[in-house]
């Protein structure tokens, strides 16, 4: 009895302190919204500069529209409005618009609260409910619908991830007519998976497919369905779909997928309830089968810890990259969020996402409302260059702390050891056809020069294992040759060059050694190497990992002048495609013999 009392207090304390952190939560985020809180004093100031386009007092607040076309908010002091009867008139004046909330309506900002306190309720409720009867209750939080009344947003406010929405756009002409597809009998894809880090867009993007669709927008997240009493994830995912088949088609947006889609067989704490949920998703997918126009997209930034039954075909089979922009894309996405606010006609967008590299679509919406919020302060109609100078010094600073940015030094270094990898490419004729080099980082690496094969490879020659050798080689030793130093950067390639060249010797029989594997002893095939065999094969994988390496060493180092002019280049745009690279190397003399694969 004692102990159970215990528990009791234990649990009510867990809901208690549960509802704290939704409610801190909940607060943290609405500010993080694109409307900021200023002081009061710096309101009036604003006011007095003539930077206000609008005011709307709601409740205990006020909200305001700059000139710029940014928000903010800002709360008086108790009592103010009603003791300075000449604030309303001296808005008047300045002819700007005033816009009074009626208390009774509730705002966004009521709801919320109120919705917290019946969240607060019910967990407390609920708890003591299962404390009592100890039968597992039905907890729900109803999927949410985005809402309609704003004007939906579209693949236009989405930028700079062109290749992502291309991939998607085959399951939006899915969604616009689900009869037409399945009446021609083509596969239905049933399941997206978004893949990138934070801010690039992911969210937006699963939008803008259900905008571009006219279709609704069911919106949850995978933190939503980890719950630690037993069964009300998984009962909150059949809610989901329930809600989902209501609907002619529609998306079920999964938020933070690996939340919930984490490998089974974990042994934390709550793994029975998040398995329990993971496998009522994957019930769900299948069963949606034959049904009418449902796709779920997923996103994450960590595919890598999800359950492979997730990825499995008829389920999230398709991954999309959302990768961070390069100077094009954050080039056109400060064009999508200039769109909104007032800006000086001699603002260069080019320049600015020049200085941004590194930055995500979410830091260039925060630059441009930043800069904006300066424009106000200083009382100027527009926003000028100086202003989006100083938003973009900020937000660097706070993504630097983040450290996601390279310095300069290392952007340098990257773009001479990509296009290291390129030029070998380009110049070794068994190599498959380059196509894409960027300097954009992507999880652990720096940069990437893609290959793609002109068709499916089932069988390697040994000119084309050794070409791809030369090729990782080709990025060391273009640090070694321009940057006169070695980076760390190189130890991946390092490592799959050497694996290469050991299967050569040991599996393949492409060295002097003959056509012999060479094993090393394991359980169930006690064989070890002899000791002599295991020097000379160690001496054969040498050798060839040091080929390449000499091979790479003389073509950059007798095309210096291409090496230089793409590495340049790249600098300079961040990612180029195969054909591009192509005519940087044919127009410094270099001597191509690989084709490009389009785009
Ligand atoms: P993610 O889901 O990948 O973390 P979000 O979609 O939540 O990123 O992006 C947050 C905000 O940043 C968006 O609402 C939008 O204002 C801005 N943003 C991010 N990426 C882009 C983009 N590619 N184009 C335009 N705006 C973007
Ligand atoms: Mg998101
Ligand atoms: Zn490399």
């Amino acid at each position: 009895m004692f102990s159970g009392q215990h528990r009791r207090l234990a649990l009510i304390a867990t809901a208690g302190v549960l509802a704290l952190g939704a409610i801190i939560y909940f607060i943290a985020t609405t500010q993080r919204d694109s409307t900021k809180e200023i002081a009061f004093s710096d309101f009036l100031r604003l006011v007095e500069s003539g930077g206000v386009a609008e005011v709307m007092f709601a409740d205990q607040a006020i909200d305001a529209t700059l000139r710029s076309g940014a928000h903010v908010m800002t709360v008086p002091p108790v009592g103010y409005v009603a003791a300075n009867p000449t604030l309303v008139p001296d808005l008047v004046r300045r002819q700007i618009r005033i816009v009074v909330r009626h208390p009774a309506e509730p705002g966004a900002y009521n709801l919320g609260a109120l919705a917290l306190a019946a969240a607060f309720l019910g967990l407390v409720g609920f708890t003591l409910y299962r404390v009592t009867s100890g039968r597992i209750p039905s907890l729900e939080n109803k999927p949410r619908l985005a809402s309609q009344d704003t004007a939906p947003i579209t693949f236009k406010d989405v930028a700079g991830v062109d290749e992502a929405k291309d991939e998607v756009k085959e399951i939006v002409d899915f969604l616009k007519a689900p009869e037409r597809f399945a009446a021609i009998g083509g596969r239905i894809p049933k399941g997206v998976l978004l893949v990138g880090p934070p801010g690039t867009g992911k969210t937006l993007l699963a939008r803008s497919m259900a905008g571009e669709a006219g279709v609704p927008f069911l919106l949850s997240s995978g933190a939503d369905f980890v719950e630690m009493y037993a069964g009300v994830g998984a009962s909150r995912v059949r809610k989901l779909f329930r809600e989902a088949s209501r609907h002619k088609s529609c998306i079920i947006f999964i938020d933070e997928l690996d939340a919930v889609g984490r490998r089974r067989g974990g042994n934390s704490l709550s793994h029975e309830e998040r398995e329990q949920t993971l496998n009522q998703l994957l019930v769900e997918m299948d069963g949606f089968a034959t049904r009418q126009g449902i796709v779920v997209v997923a996103a994450t930034n960590r595919p890598d810890i999800l359950d492979p039954a997730l990825l499995r075909p008829g389920r999230v089979d398709r991954q999309v990259m959302v990768g961070c922009p390069d100077l094009k894309g954050r080039e056109a996405i400060l064009g999508v969020h200039c769109r909104k606010v007032a800006l000086d006609g001699t603002v260069e967008l080019r320049a600015i996402a020049r200085g941004t590299p590194g930055l995500s679509g979410a830091d260039l919406a925060n630059l441009v409302n930043e800069a904006a919020l300066l424009a106000a302060r200083a009382g100027r109609e527009k926003v000028t260059t100086a202003d989006l100078e100083a938003a973009r010094d900020k937000v660097l600073m706070g993504v630097e702390r983040r450290s996601l940015a390279l310095t300069e030094a290392e952007r340098v270094n990257c773009a001479y050891h990509e296009a290291g990898h390129a030029v070998v490419a380009a110049l070794l004729p068994h190599a498959d056809p380059l196509h894409k080099v960027t300097i954009i980082p992507r999880g652990r690496a720096l940069g990437v020069t893609m290959q793609l094969p002109e068709q499916d490879r089932h069988t390697h020659t040994k000119d084309y294992l050794q070409a791809q050798i030369a090729i990782l080689m080709g990025g060391r030793v273009a640090e070694e040759l321009f940057m006169n130093h070695m980076t760390s950067g190189a130890s991946n390639d390092i490592e799959r060059a050497t694996d290469i060249a050991q299967k050569m010797v040991c599996e393949l029989g492409m060295s002097s050694l003959g056509p012999m594997a060479f094993r090393h002893g394991s359980e169930d095939r006690p064989f070890t190497l002899s000791e002599d065999s295991a020097r000379r094969v160690d001496s054969e994988v040498r050798e060839i990992v040091m080929h390449g390496y000499h091979v790479a060493h003389d073509l950059l180092g007798s095309n210096r002048e291409a090496v230089r002019a793409l590495a340049a280049q790249l600098l300079e745009v961040e990612s180029l495609d195969g054909s591009e690279i192509l005519t940087i190397l044919q127009s410094n003399g270099a001597p191509v013999q690989n084709g490009a694969t389009a785009g």
